[in-house]
């Protein structure tokens, strides 16, 4: 499996699928899932409703699939990552955060789909510590070689220096 990083906007990513790093609501919000939405279209919002009526709100951790819409990509991939809270309940948050991986590549591998773009879950408006959240996607995604390739998508830079350098350690 091969790992890539690059900085930049996951909606203009063209692999199999993309996820967004949602909230457990599933109805669109800021961030990277304002984007998707905004440029994704009105057929994401309207799956992600369907879904909404089916099994109610998505669990932290968990993850869900919805058409891209307009984006490149084939499918979106609707993960919700844990908020951050201080340091108090560190240790499951670090499972959450790794079950949002975990979660995105098994689902991409069930729809048969060979590559998956990655945002830095956590680590915008839920203000995981990047670094943490950094080491935990990385070490979850070298657990799971479920696909072929695997893009971390950097949309600042603090976070896409963090990445070279653990990838580049390695
Ligand atoms: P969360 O609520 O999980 O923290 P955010 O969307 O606030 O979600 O932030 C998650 C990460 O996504 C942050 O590192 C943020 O910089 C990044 N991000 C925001 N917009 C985009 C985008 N268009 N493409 C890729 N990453 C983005």
């Amino acid at each position: 499996m091969k790992i890539e990083v690059i900085q930049g906007d996951i909606i203009k990513v063209e692999v199999d699928v993309i996820v967004n790093a949602t909230n457990s609501s599933l109805l669109g919000g800021g961030g990277v899932d304002g984007a998707i939405h905004r440029v994704g279209g009105s057929k994401i919002l309207e799956d992600c409703q369907k879904i909404r009526n089916r099994q109610g709100k998505c669990k932290t951790g968990e993850a869900v699939i919805t058409t891209a819409g307009n984006l490149p990509a084939k499918k979106v991939i609707h993960t919700v990552g844990p908020v951050y809270n201080g340091g108090q309940r560190l240790e499951k948050e670090k499972e959450l955060l790794a079950n949002c991986y975990k979660n995105s590549l098994e689902l991409a591998k069930e729809n048969n789909f060979k590559s998956i773009a990655f945002p830095n879950i956590s680590t915008g408006i839920y203000k995981f510590p990047r670094e943490l959240a950094a080491q935990i996607a990385i070490k979850t995604v070298k657990e799971n070689t479920v696909l072929e390739k695997v893009i971390f998508v950097c949309f600042d830079d603090e976070n896409y220096k963090i990445y070279k350098n653990y990838l580049e350690k390695e």
